[in-house]
């Protein structure tokens, strides 16, 4: 469903509600509250319930510019109808695993859909210490659906390079390809980190092989335009609960790397598991393998029973592609874990440790950590020994 209008405007508390009264059948006299809920950097979330059911919708509805910079930093009004449309392909191939989207409007830059306030953000519940038995059979499943069935091992190359173009995403891909493969590696003003960490990231400006490996991901994400990705995929785009999985949040769609998406959750997960110890990190450890045993064989099975004949037909290429993406998700996940510790937008599982010399130490854990997967990326066999570095083991 298109909303009637058609001039953009920062919708209020009070249209957003009649904005959620045109595309959703609340009941007749229904009365309806509505509060801006958005804790994210970029955009607007309204959470318009029914007072009486408790039932609602939210209208995420993006900004001009990007919220927590300001009227500075101007950004693309696009991301919202990338957003739409990322929801709803990826929900054609992973269904119940993103929200229902139940109508979108390019003018006003908003997306209304399904309401999951019954679920908690991921990483707010991981770092409460709650266990999600389900997350990583979940995010390995999505990750297996939502890429292979946009690859061309699904796709017919027309199809493919349709959907390519459609979701460009110039602009939202430069903040990643500058937030996550460059600024951190030199010393740029984005960087964002505390002077106890200084030495150790001044030996990453200075390490001469790691922003070589650095420049080389870069590469890969601007050319390697394998599959329909999240682009976001960090522990705040998702929610969950002991029962459900749903991922939010894919403005950053586009076609990328496979190992993109699979390395940034990776990443998010192996940051929280090195702030636990014992059962509670076993726990993290025990989804970081999951993710990827979930997402190899789901996506082996897809490759098996879906998949385009002359790759199918070829003996060992599936293995040959899930070698590759496995290496790239690991290059990918090292430098999502030095920019989530020294670049522009943090984790809350690394700052929220009141500590300080604590802190500080797993910081220079995840820094650590982030070097050795993108150096050894291609050394690196199989998930047991990347399991075997978040235990600190290896
Ligand atoms: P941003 O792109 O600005 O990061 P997000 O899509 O991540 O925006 O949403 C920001 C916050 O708004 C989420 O962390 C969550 O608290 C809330 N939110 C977003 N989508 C929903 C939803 N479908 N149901 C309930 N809350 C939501
Ligand atoms: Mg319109
Ligand atoms: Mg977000
Ligand atoms: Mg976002």
């Amino acid at each position: 469903m298109t909303i009637a209008t058609n001039q953009y405007a920062a919708l209020t508390e009070e249209t957003a509600i009649a904005l959620a009264k045109s595309v959703y059948p609340f009941p007749e006299g229904a009365e309806l509250s509505s509060r801006e809920i958005g804790d994210g950097n970029l955009n607007y979330v309204f959470r318009i319930t029914d007072s009486a059911s408790g039932k609602g919708v939210i209208i995420k509805q993006a900004l001009p510019y990007a919220k927590v910079v300001g009227e500075s930093w101007p950004l693309t009004l696009k991301r919202a109808e990338t957003e739409a449309a990322a929801l709803l392909k990826h929900g054609e191939f992973a269904p119940g695993l993103v929200p229902e989207v139940y109508a979108t409007d390019t003018d006003l830059a908003v997306t209304v859909m399904e309401d999951l306030s019954h679920l908690k953000i991921a990483r707010e519940g991981l770092i409460a210490g709650e266990s999600y038995p389900k997350l990583s059979s979940d995010i390995g499943e999505y990750l297996a659906r939502t890429l292979f069935h946009t690859s061309d091992f699904a796709l017919h190359p027309f199809e493919k390079k349709r959907l390519a173009a459609e979701f460009s995403n110039p602009e939202l891909c430069k903040i990643t390809e500058d937030l996550i493969f460059t600024d951190p590696f030199f010393d740029r003003e984005t960087n964002d980190f505390e002077p106890q960490l200084r030495l150790a990231v001044e030996a990453i400006w200075n390490n001469a092989p790691l922003q070589l490996e650095a420049a080389k991901l870069k590469y890969s994400f601007l050319t390697e335009a394998e599959a329909l990705l999240h682009g976001d995929l960090h522990t705040g785009s998702i929610f969950a609960s002991a029962e459900e999985t749903k991922v939010i949040d894919p403005e950053f769609a586009f076609y990328g790397p496979i190992g993109f998406d699979v390395g940034l959750f990776l990443a998010n997960l192996i940051a929280q598991g090195i702030t636990r110890t014992g059962e509670g990190r076993k726990v993290i450890t025990d989804h970081i393998a999951k993710t990827w045993e979930t997402f190899e064989g789901t996506f082996s099975a897809l490759w098996e029973a879906e998949g385009v004949e002359a790759f199918k037909n070829t003996p060992g290429y599936r293995e040959a592609i899930l070698e590759k993406v496995f290496s790239d998700a690991l290059g990918f996940a090292g430098c999502e874990l030095i920019r989530r510790t020294i670049g522009l937008a943090h984790v809350k599982d690394l700052d929220g440790i009141e500590e300080e010399a604590r802190r500080i130490e797993l910081k220079k854990q995840a820094l650590e950590l982030g070097e050795t997967l993108i150096l050894n990326r291609r050394t690196i066999k199989d998930i047991g020994a990347v399991v075997r570095l978040a235990e600190g083991e290896a």
